[in-house]
């Protein structure tokens, strides 16, 4: 055999191996059952996570998550909060379309967005991981955040602190985006464009949007919270003047964090402007009659919380990252 010859059947191993890796990976996605989806625009598809705690039963599938298909290639937005989320996820892509993924796109580092990415690392490097150029400092600090929800996902004893700390880490296979977004950037799906966008620390420091200029789907992650009570990671003061700028986007289908889709734009943000406004004027205004965080989080009127869900323990939270948010402002 001449060297041309040689090089022909490497190469030709080389893709025999690649399909029959390919073929194991797609085994894999069909063991596991899809996720349900819906086609919420034209090739845009979204699960819609339960209104729960991460836990057994739900396996952290709490989030809104899905995918966004392209003449080319599928770009993921949010991978939800385990791994086995994620390769459920990756099922039912295989279910819709036979083109790759090239993009997983996290929205923000909390763990119900991103516990799910190790379902689609293992491509060769032909996914690219993406997120605000913020995401991955944020996500380096937070090592218990995300043991402690995969074990609640998982039913198991948290390792966080333990000497298997670093093995159950390992276990997790969280990868971390290296394609980093610092203000705008566009993927393109080949004929459809996605056009993504870091916003100042408003629900975490490491927001981050997605819009289809397709169909007109704008993908807020945690930015818009519907039924859910919205939780304050970032900045209150932040989150109220983001909102300001999300309101002037020409979205035509809107996909909330948490929530229902459908929702009328940029209507869908007015429940929770109006808490999270509430919010700010009760806490200012116990900080102006001298209260302490202790009692303004025990005084609170929880009239401001009604009607959300989850707002038992996230409200006191809001409270408490309020307080101590504005109570050295201007
Ligand atoms: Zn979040």
């Amino acid at each position: 055999m001449d060297r041309n010859g040689f090089a022909a059947s490497l190469f030709g191993l080389t893709r025999l191996l690649a399909a029959v890796a390919g073929l194991a990976a797609a085994a894999v996605a069909e063991a596991v059952d899809p996720l349900p989806m819906t086609e919420t625009a034209p090739g845009v598809f979204v699960h819609q996570g339960r209104h729960e705690e991460s836990a057994p039963d739900n396996a952290g599938d709490i989030a809104n998550i899905g995918f966004v298909v392209g003449e080319r290639c599928v770009a993921v937005i949010d991978t939800g909060g385990s791994l086995s989320v994620g390769q459920a996820l990756a099922a039912a892509i295989r279910r819709r379309t036979e083109r790759p993924v090239c993009y997983v796109i996290n929205t923000h580092m909390h763990p119900d967005h991103v516990l799910g990415n190790g379902a689609f690392a293992d491509s060769g490097g032909a996914v690219r991981f993406v997120g605000s150029a913020r995401l991955p400092a944020a996500m380096a600090v937070r090592t218990n955040l995300y043991l402690s929800a995969a074990a609640a996902a998982a039913g198991t004893e948290c390792a966080c602190n333990g000497p298997n700390a670093a093995a159950a880490f390992r276990e997790l296979r969280l990868v971390v985006p290296d394609l980093l977004v610092d203000g705008e950037m566009s993927l393109d799906l080949g004929g459809r464009t996605l056009r993504l966008r870091s916003w100042p620390t408003a629900h975490t420091d490491n927001d981050l949007t997605v819009f289809d200029e397709a169909s007109g789907a704008l993908w807020l992650g945690d930015l818009l919270f519907e039924e859910r009570l919205p939780v304050v990671d970032g900045s209150l003061r932040g989150w109220l003047a983001v909102l300001g700028q999300l309101r002037k986007l020409p979205a035509r289908h809107v996909i909330p964090g948490h929530g229902e889709l459908g929702l009328p734009w940029p209507a869908a943000l007015d429940p929770m402007e109006r808490y999270l406004s509430g919010l700010a004027g009760e806490v200012r205004a116990a900080i102006a009659r001298g209260r302490t965080l202790v009692e303004t989080v025990e005084g609170a009127d929880p009239q401001l919380a009604a009607g959300w869900t989850l707002a038992e323990v996230t409200h006191r939270r809001n409270l408490t990252a309020a307080y101590v948010e504005l109570e050295w402002e201007e």
